[in-house]
């Protein structure tokens, strides 16, 4: 069993790379992909862990595509190299664009009247800082009105709704696939079924700007918060379907994000035989 999907404290998991690695062993995992959020800050520390299993460096790239239309699409790269130069400076770009709309959500938030500050935000946040460490202060705050992270985007954050802000600057979906080919990596387009865009039209899309494969194994159920995705099986065998019919290669991960936040760590099934193949196109 492998897992390639997942986030430590350096974005908006809530374990260290040392913890997350740790459970991962325990849960009889044989290899494991470290996939934060627009940062490598914790893949980056990888080659110094003591560990038997395989840990592979990764990262998850938000698309800000606002000339096809893709906004908040989640790129993974895999087998990149963390210290590849061209990623760095790309992150560095990334992480100054994704704080900018951080702060635009709070001020958003404060004009709805939910008096938050960015540094309530900020609290929750060891790296890279994302909505769930907003929805956790509008939490703290207001814990009549939130008791969840999914309440909250539900209520105020998910892209559909009041307080979202979108990224100012370009960061199209090709950019993404670019820089993780120039880091050596492999790009996967990440949970399909959660995307708002007509399958066929992303899928082609992606493939022919020179995306290298979907998740085809994800864990919908434990992820979809508040939209109540109950057909993992459903999803993931369309997603195959497509995954056959255009070339692309297939990956799976649980998209764990720590203990108490969706499924525990090795209970979502993703077959070896997939890194084989990823290894192979490699
Ligand atoms: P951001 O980095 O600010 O774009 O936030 C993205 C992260 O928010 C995702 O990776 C999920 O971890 C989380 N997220 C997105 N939608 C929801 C939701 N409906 N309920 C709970 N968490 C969510
Ligand atoms: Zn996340
Ligand atoms: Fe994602
Ligand atoms: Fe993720």
């Amino acid at each position: 069993m492998i897992d390639l999907h997942l986030h430590t404290k350096a974005s908006d998991g809530t374990l260290s790379l040392e913890e997350l690695v740790k459970r991962a062993e325990k849960a009889g995992l044989k290899a494991i992909a470290i996939t934060d959020h627009d940062t490598v800050k914790a893949a980056r520390r990888i080659k110094e862990l003591e560990t038997s299993i395989e840990v592979i460096p990764g990262i998850e790239i938000s698309v800000y595509d606002n000339k096809l239309d893709y906004i908040d699409l989640h790129v993974l790269g895999l087998f990149i190299d963390p210290e590849n130069a061209k990623l760095l400076s790309t992150l560095e770009r990334l992480e100054k664009e994704r704080e900018e709309q951080k702060k635009a959500i709070v001020g958003k938030l404060n004009e709805l009247g939910y008096e938050i500050t960015y540094e309530d935000a900020r609290k929750y946040a060891e790296g890279q800082i994302g909505r769930p460490h907003i929805a956790r202060a509008l939490m703290e705050k207001y814990p009549q009105e939130f008791r969840s992270i999914s309440e909250a985007f539900d209520k105020l954050l998910d892209q559909s709704k009041p307080a979202f802000r979108s990224r100012t600057a370009f960061f199209g979906l090709k950019d993404a696939i670019d820089v993780i080919h120039e880091a050596g990596g492999v790009a996967i387009l990440c949970h399909p079924g959660f995307c708002r865009y007509k399958t066929e039209k992303l899928l082609k899309d992606f493939k022919a700007l020179g995306g290298d494969g979907i998740e085809t194994i994800y864990d919908y159920e434990h992820n979809s918060g508040w939209r109540e995705i109950t057909d993992n099986e459903g999803i993931n065998k369309e997603m195959k379907g497509w995954a056959g019919k255009l070339g692309l290669l297939e990956s799976g991960g649980s998209d764990y994000h720590g203990p108490n936040k969706g499924a525990e760590l090795g209970v979502f099934d993703v077959p070896d035989e997939l890194l084989d193949r990823i290894r192979k196109h490699l």
